[in-house]
C-alpha cells in the first residue's frame, strides 16, 4: 500500500469520474501509475484539444492548412515519435504495408477495443484521421471570423471548502469567452453521440455532470480570490452560461444547473477524498470493465483491495459458449466436486441410518480416562449471607 498524504492529494473532474467508476482503476492510474496503452479515443480527444489551442496561437491560412497540421500531428502521435525515452522502451512500433509508404503505428495506443480485435488498427487510424480533418475544417470556418476566447486551455489549482475538509482541486477550462460583456465557459467534447441523438439521456449528462458544476464553482471562487482580475470585468461575480461544444456535429449546447448541484459536487469531493485517503480501492466489476485498459493489472492488484481471486492461475478464464441443453453432470467442476464427496465418504464413514461421522463426533469413551483413584471433587458452594426467614408483624386486631 502507498501512503497518500492529504496535503498532496489533488482532485479533478477526471479523477472523480475515474474513482466513482471504479476505485481500483483510480488506484492503478493515479497511485500505482501503471503504464498501459491509451485508448485511441482518448488520444484523439487530446490531440484535437491541442490543435484547437494552436488554432488561436498560430495563424493558419486556410482550413486545408489547419487540417494538414492535424494530419502531421496525428501521424507523429500514433507512430510513437512523441513518446518519452522511457515509454519508447516499453512499446513496440509496428510497420503496416499500405502499398505506398508504410505506416508505423505504436502499441502505446489501443486502436481497437478488446472485444473488436478483428478491426484493423490501420482502418481505425485512418478513420480518426478523416474525422479529425472534418472537425477541424468546420471549426476553422466557424471560428475564424469570430473573436478569440479571453482564456484558452487554462489550468488553475484552488482550494474548495467541502463539508468535512478542504480540497485542493485542479480545473482546466478549454475556453472562456466574453459575449455581450458576459463570461461563457466552454468545454470541447469529441463524443460520438450528439445531445440531439438522444436528448433525454444526454440532457442528464449535460446538466448533472459534476465536471460542469466544478467549472462553475471554481470560476466563481477564482473571481472572489481576484485571480481573474484584468481578464474579466470587475463587476462580474459568476459565469453567464456553460456551453458544451459537440465537435463532431459542430453544434453548441447550453447546460443548466442549480444550487443543489453545488451541494452535490461538494459532497462528491468529500466522498472521493475520503475514499482515497482511507485507501478504499475496492474493484467494481461490471460490463464497463470491457473498456478498462487496466484489466491485466487489475487481476494482480484486486486481491489486495477485497477483489476475489478469479481462479488458481490468477487469470480470468476466457468466456466459453455453452448450450442450454448441456448435461451439467459433464461439467469439470461438478465431476471434481463429486470426486471430492466420494473421497470424504471413505474418510468419514456413513452408518446404516445414513449418519456420517466426522472427527469431532468421536464418542466420549475415546477420551483419555481419568487415573483410577482420582475422585471428581464437587465444587464447594459458599454462602455469603445467611438469610433469616421474614416474619410478618402482628396487626393490632390479632
Ligand atoms: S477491470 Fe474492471 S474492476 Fe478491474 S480496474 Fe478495470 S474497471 Fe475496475
Amino acid at each position: 500500500m502507498v501512503y497518500i498524504s492529504p496535503n498532496r492529494l489533488r482532485l479533478s473532474a477526471s479523477k472523480i469520474t475515474t474513482y466513482k467508476g471504479c476505485p481500483l482503476a483510480y488506484y492503478l492510474k493515479y497511485v500505482e501509475h501503471v503504464d498501459v496503452p491509451s485508448d485511441v479515443r482518448t488520444v484523439f480527444g487530446k490531440v484535437i484539444h491541442s490543435m484547437l489551442n494552436d488554432f488561436y496561437d498560430k495563424n493558419f491560412k486556410s482550413p486545408d492548412s489547419f487540417a494538414n497540421a492535424w494530419k502531421y500531428r496525428w501521424f507523429r502521435e500514433c507512430s510513437g515519435e512523441t513518446l518519452s525515452e522511457k515509454r519508447k522502451k516499453i512499446y513496440k512500433i509496428i510497420e503496416y504495408n499500405t502499398g505506398k509508404t508504410p505506416i508505423r503505428l505504436g502499441t502505446h495506443i489501443r486502436f481497437c477495443s478488446q472485444s473488436s480485435q478483428e478491426i484493423e488498427p490501420l482502418e481505425v487510424f485512418f478513420g480518426y484521421m478523416k474525422l479529425g480533418e472534418n472537425i477541424l475544417k468546420r471549426f476553422y470556418e466557424d471560428f475564424k471570423p469570430r473573436p478569440p476566447p479571453i482564456l484558452k486551455e487554462s489550468s488553475f489549482e484552488l482550494t474548495i471548502k467541502g463539508n468535512q475538509r478542504e480540497h485542493k482541486v485542479i480545473v482546466i477550462f478549454d475556453r472562456i469567452d466574453l459575449k455581450n460583456g458576459l463570461p461563457i465557459i466552454g468545454d470541447y467534447k469529441t463524443d460520438k453521440k450528439s445531445p440531439e441523438d438522444n436528448p433525454e439521456d444526454k440532457a442528464f449528462q449535460l446538466h448533472r455532470h459534476p465536471q460542469f458544476t466544478l467549472y462553475s464553482l471554481a470560476f466563481r471562487q477564482l473571481i472572489k480570490e481576484g485571480r481573474l482580475k484584468g481578464i474579466i470585468p470587475d463587476s462580474i461575480e459568476k459565469e453567464a452560461e456553460i456551453w458544451y461544444y459537440h465537435l463532431r456535429s459542430g453544434k453548441i449546447f447550453q447546460t443548466f444547473r442549480s444550487e443543489k448541484d453545488f451541494e452535490y459536487v461538494t459532497s462528491l469531493l468529500d466522498d472521493v477524498a475520503d475514499g482515497i485517503l482511507c485507501q478504499r480501492f475496492t474493484p467494481f466489476y461490471g460490463f464497463h470493465c470491457s473498456m478498462c485498459p487496466y484489466q491485466i493489472a487489475c487481476e494482480k492488484y484486486s486481491v489486495n483491495f477485497g477483489g476475489p481471486r478469479i481462479d488458481l492461475e490468477g487469470r480470468i478464464k476466457p468466456a466459453k459458449p455453452i448450450s442450454w441443453d448441456d448435461d451439467l453432470i459433464e461439467r469439470d467442476w461438478i465431476k471434481s466436486e463429486l470426486t471430492q464427496q466420494e473421497n470424504n465418504k471413505q474418510i468419514y464413514p456413513i452408518d446404516k441410518k445414513g449418519q456420517q461421522y466426522f472427527p469431532f463426533m468421536a464418542p466420549q469413551t475415546n477420551q483419555t480416562p481419568l487415573p483410577k483413584n482420582q475422585k471428581i471433587k464437587k465444587p464447594i458452594q459458599k454462602t455469603l449471607f445467611k438469610l433469616k426467614p421474614y416474619k410478618l408483624p402482628k396487626t393490632p386486631s390479632q
